[in-house]
């Protein structure tokens, strides 16, 4: 389980290492998407999951959930159940609701 914060969201280079950092735009992503979404409903997105089960890359689709009060983003993993939560984010940019799944 991963409990993120995204905390230099308006910074145009984060300042964490290498590998944080693309962790940090993968939890980047996941907020983008929910915040496309509607809040309270979970959502299937078009964003793969980073989990490498026994060394293969795991083919889930991430589920989110987005809540307003307190502001949080629920994202999990339907194959591998990899999971977390989110807070602290800043919605900056408009969301692309393209990301989404329809339906
Ligand atoms: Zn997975």
């Amino acid at each position: 389980m991963w409990t993120g914060v995204v905390a230099h969201l308006n910074e145009p280079e984060p300042p964490e290492p290498e590998r944080g950092g693309a962790v940090n735009r993968y939890l980047l992503a996941i907020v983008e998407v929910a915040l496309a979404g509607p809040c309270g409903v979970t959502t299937r997105t078009r964003l793969r999951c980073r989990r490498r089960p026994g060394r293969r890359a795991c083919e889930g689709a991430l589920l989110v959930r987005r809540h307003e009060v307190p502001a949080e983003v629920q994202w999990g993993c339907p194959l591998c159940r990899d999971h977390g939560r989110i807070r602290g984010f800043v919605p900056k940019a408009k969301p692309k609701a393209a990301a989404l799944m329809g339906g």
